[in-house]
């Protein structure tokens, strides 16, 4: 049988299959998307025109040849589903409603709207919609740094930590760079063995890093907007004064949700999740992972994926037998870091036991998982396969034969003619 054959026959066997809306495409949507693709109707919204590997950025902010490597198209991403760009204003129980007014139902809907705040800089989070707009800022912060003579980092966490290695690399850049952490060490998260932590900090000081630790910066900077900033001089809370050419924000992640939502959420604004990972006190085709639930995991894309490949398995049990559906906990991933200092540098914390620079230069420090995301993204030979003419937009279509639309006339129990104009198409 050949390929088109066999994804027809998919495309068949998908008619019959409940449609499930995945609220934001980062790493967590995109994951679960795909792995979900063959065994329900997927719907993923996304803002963006291009999937943002920010794993990847701090690269990309400081080396300009590494920075496309960050922006990644959808159009290869799902073969049955659909990538629909658009903004989720508002979740009801059956229905979304986007910022342009359209509105979608689903079956089955899965918030997976990430983080912003401390970093948001190198989210996918921030204002820049189209992937032009994301390189345009990645080069402003390139033009920043190599005029610099001076940088401050504020943030001890792998962010901040894996921003200095990075700029201990860029070549063009020579400033003096000092890191400050309201911590007594770097990395100071729960789970985090003292080992990585002065791993890290041995290698940063070697390298001519100046670590300032147990100090807050109370003012001279705006701290709820990540990133990089112009010339500052900032107040500390034992006083001192640190002035920089340029400063960049790297502290702790905010939650972004839809602004209406039915979820509960927790003193952090994460949205409060079963073990299941169905949303706490909603209707239970609600379901959340990632950075914007509170699930107990350390938030980091790897622990996401591990959510994600979980809930796609939950989420076909739901499908298949509906609210009486017994799904299985989510039991939690082991604390894992891996935090390069540069390509050659850094340390990480695996359940094998903490690592040296050897072991994370080779598992993530040479490449940052770029080419790994490309081809996960579905351009078999890496980014290589997306400069013979891929587009750079959603594929919105993806559904063909008004599969999508089928659906959503037998959710909302009207007919097809009457849903094109209340709901207008997709196309
Ligand atoms: C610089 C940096 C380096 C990092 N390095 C690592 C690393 O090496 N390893 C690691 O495991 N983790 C790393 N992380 C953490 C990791 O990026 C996050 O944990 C991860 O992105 C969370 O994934 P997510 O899918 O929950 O959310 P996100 O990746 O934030 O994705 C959320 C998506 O939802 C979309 N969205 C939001 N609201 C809406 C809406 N209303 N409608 C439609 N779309 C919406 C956004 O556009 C975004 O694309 C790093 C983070 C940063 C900032």
């Amino acid at each position: 049988m050949g390929c088109g054959s066999s994804t027809a026959a998919t495309n068949k066997s998908l008619e019959s299959k409940k449609l499930v809306m995945i609220i934001g495409g980062g790493y967590c949507g995109v994951k679960l998307a795909k792995t979900l693709d063959t065994k329900a109707n997927v719907l993923l919204v996304e803002k963006k025109d291009h999937f943002f590997h920010c794993i990847g950025s701090l690269r990309g902010a400081v080396q300009p040849d590494f920075a496309a490597s960050c922006v990644v198209p959808y159009s290869n991403l799902l073969t049955h589903g659909t990538v629909l760009q658009a903004t989720v204003q508002e979740v009801q129980e059956r229905l979304a409603i986007m910022s342009d007014g359209r509105k979608m139902p689903f079956d089955v809907c899965v918030c997976a709207t990430g983080f912003s705040g401390g970093s948001a800089f190198w989210s996918g989070n921030d204002a820049a919609i189209t992937g032009d707009e994301k390189l345009e800022k990645l080069k402003e912060v390139h033009d920043g740094v190599t005029a610099a003579k001076t940088v401050l980092i504020i943030g001890g966490g792998a962010v901040g930590i894996e921003m200095a290695g990075e700029l201990l690399d860029a070549s063009g850049c020579e400033a003096k760079i000092t890191l400050i952490t309201s911590g007594d060490k770097l990395m100071n998260l729960p789970g985090v063995q003292a080992k990585l932590q002065d791993k890290l900090a041995d290698q940063l000081t070697k390298r001519g890093v100046e670590l300032i630790f147990g100090e807050r910066v109370e003012s001279g900077i705006d701290m709820t907007n990540g990133g990089m900033h112009p010339a500052s001089t900032v107040y500390t809370s034992s006083g001192k004064t640190i002035s920089a050419d340029v400063v960049f924000v790297a502290t702790g992640p905010k939650p972004v949700l839809p602004e209406k939502h039915p979820f509960k959420l927790n003193d952090q604004g994460r949205i409060l999740v079963e073990k299941t990972l169905q949303c706490s006190g909603t209707a239970s085709q609600f379901f959340a992972l990632g950075d914007c639930a509170a699930t107990g995991d350390v938030l980091n894309a790897y622990h996401g994926a591990a959510q994600a490949a979980h809930l796609a398995k939950n989420i076909v049990k739901f499908c298949e037998n509906g609210p009486s559906a017994t799904l299985a906990p989510y039991k939690g991933t082991g604390v894992a870091f891996i935090v390069p200092i540069g390509k050659k540098g850094g340390a990480g914390q695996l359940p094998i036991g903490v690592v040296g620079s050897t072991i994370t230069s080779a598992a993530k420090g040479k490449g940052l998982f770029a080419d790994q995301f490309w081809k996960d993204m579905g351009f078999k030979e890496g980014r290589k396969g997306a400069e013979s003419g891929v587009l750079r937009t959603s594929s919105r279509d993806s559904m063909g034969s008004g599969r999508l639309q089928k659906r959503m006339s037998a959710i909302l129990d009207v007919d097809e003619k009457t849903l094109l104009e209340e709901y207008g198409s997709l196309d």
